[in-house]
């Protein structure tokens, strides 16, 4: 059966992607063009914009500039609920089927690559983010590993909390978690350091609800070749830098004077108000007036709601504190831009590419990727990005020849090259291995782990693991002039013990 058409629209914040998928949303009503669909509907990939409410901090399209086009998936979570990317993966496929139906073009808009990534290429999400198994099979493999476990070991799988304290709070739970994660899949709890407890916790908690290993799924993903869920048309939305971060800045500005601060404060009452589930984060730990609010789930993690909570908990509201908390909003949103950046370069482009080359010469499953330049508006934005817009979605609805993506810009030529990268899932899981020092690890339960590669040669050269070096060196052959004395007496020594297997040991 053919794939049905899909266009994405990914970028930064606050680059215009509404805008262009509501020109390409009305030109694809207005032109009844040879390619048969008549209109499209837009559909919402920002995780914040899921959120009722909150125009402002969410960014929301006001209802005036959508111009009568259909707008799907926005606005439908209370905040507070979560909404993680299976579900709306899910609620995506069936508002793209509806919108097929009614013979119509889904535009998926959002600057949630992250979930537009997993529409597009099926298949590559854990257990745990696309479907909760209430009872699961228990897998051999975990069967015996499970049965070959220490008994406290086994408790604390039996009894896994939801939640964990950070390393920094508590950190023998974090080295058990950790140690627990190693006896029962190695290769994963070799890529998180102890210390990341969250992610050591997930992937316990992906165990669990899956009755399998994660390096087991892992494994067997990356013996499917990726295949596209549908014809994708992918763009781009870009702007340089110096550019967007001019206007990011004059953004921010304009949300604090469309009512930022007010919705904040309503977001602080809900919080307050609804006794979310207790978490103990870092970052909180100090808050002592709101414990129980969870800053870091849905809505929670907008830029401006953590920044301007020091402003808004003070009684005295000093114009300091204000412009304090201004400046760091706006040095989150460029944080958060330059994020956005990088994923779309070293997350999504990758898996585009290594599609493409798997497809050959198969147009269904190629997924074309077009940069288009924002970084100039007025005319130029119609010229580099509505016009040039429209000319490729007709072309690649009609199913014409689409021109070479890189030829299009120097931002697009700059842009649009990457290096290659892993994302086959074995390799991106082998790709970034921890590794114990046992010569800076003085306590056994919190030992000092590097990233391999890069990582691990910077800290063979640092300070002070070289000066720890001298020092077992120094010890080393003070005991072996010890060891050698007793040797020439005739006994026998079994130091062979190495610092790496004593630190190493799981309790
Ligand atoms: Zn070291």
């Amino acid at each position: 059966m053919a794939l049905h058409p899909l266009i994405t629209i990914c970028g930064t914040t606050g680059v215009g992607k509404s805008k262009l998928a509501i020109e390409l949303a009305l030109k694809l009503s207005s032109c009844s063009g040879s390619h048969g669909w008549q209109g499209a509907r837009i559909i919402n990939a920002d995780s914040m914009q899921v959120y009722a409410g909150m125009d402002v901090i969410t960014n929301k399209v006001p209802e005036t500039q959508m111009q009568g086009v259909d707008h799907l998936l926005m606005g439908f979570k209370k905040p507070g609920e979560q909404y993680f990317v299976g579900q709306w993966v899910l609620d995506a496929i069936k508002a793209i089927d509806e919108t097929h139906s009614k013979n119509q073009i889904p535009i998926v808009v959002g600057g949630t690559s992250y979930w537009i990534q997993h529409l597009i290429f099926p298949d590559r999400l854990v257990p745990s983010e696309s479907y909760v198994t209430l009872s699961p099979v228990l897998a051999d493999s975990l069967r015996k590993s499970l049965s070959a476990l220490p008994p406290h070991l086994l408790d604390l799988y039996n009894a896994l909390p939801d939640y964990a304290e950070p390393a920094s709070i508590n950190p023998e739970a974090a080295f058990q978690l950790h140690a627990l994660l190693s006896a029962l899949d190695p290769p994963v709890a070799a890529r998180w350091h102890w210390k990341d407890t969250r992610k050591v916790l997930r992937s316990l908690h992906i165990m669990k609800d899956s009755g399998r290993k994660p390096s087991e799924i892992i494994s067997e993903q990356s013996q499917s070749l990726v295949k596209p869920r549908y014809r994708t048309l992918c763009f781009w939305l870009y702007a340089r830098p110096s550019v967007l971060y001019q206007r990011l800045d004059v953004r921010v500005d304009e949300m604090i004077e469309q009512g930022l601060l007010n919705e904040i404060l309503a977001l602080r009452e809900i919080a307050s108000s609804q006794n979310c589930r207790s978490v103990q984060i870092e970052s909180l730990s100090s808050d002592s007036e709101n414990p129980r609010t969870d800053y870091t789930m849905g809505i929670y993690q907008s830029i401006g709601y953590k920044e301007f909570r020091d402003y808004l908990a003070s009684s005295q509201r000093s114009d300091k504190a204000f412009s304090d908390a201004v400046e760091s909003m706006k040095l989150s949103t460029r944080q958060y831009a330059k994020r956005q950046v990088s994923w779309l370069r070293n997350k999504l482009l990758p898996v585009v590419y290594a599609t493409n080359a798997n497809s050959g010469q198969d147009v269904e499953l190629t997924t074309p990727a077009y940069l288009l330049d924002a970084t100039e508006l007025g005319d130029k934005w119609n010229t580099n990005v509505r016009d040039l817009g429209q000319q490729i979605t007709e072309a690649f609805l009609t199913q014409q020849d689409l021109p070479d993506p890189k030829s299009l810009s120097v931002c697009a030529q700059e842009m649009l090259t990457v290096n290659d990268k892993p994302t086959d899932p074995i390799a991106v899981l082998n790709a970034r291995r921890r590794m114990v020092c046992s010569v800076c690890t003085t306590d056994g339960e919190q030992p000092v782990m590097i990233e391999e590669g890069k990582e691990w040669e910077l800290h063979q050269k640092s300070r002070t693991h070289r000066k720890l070096v001298k020092r077992a060196n120094r010890l080393n052959s003070g005991q072996q002039r010890h060891a050698a004395a007793i040797r020439t007496e005739g006994q026998r020594t079994d130091d062979e013990t190495s610092w790496q297997d004593l630190n190493l040991s799981p309790s």
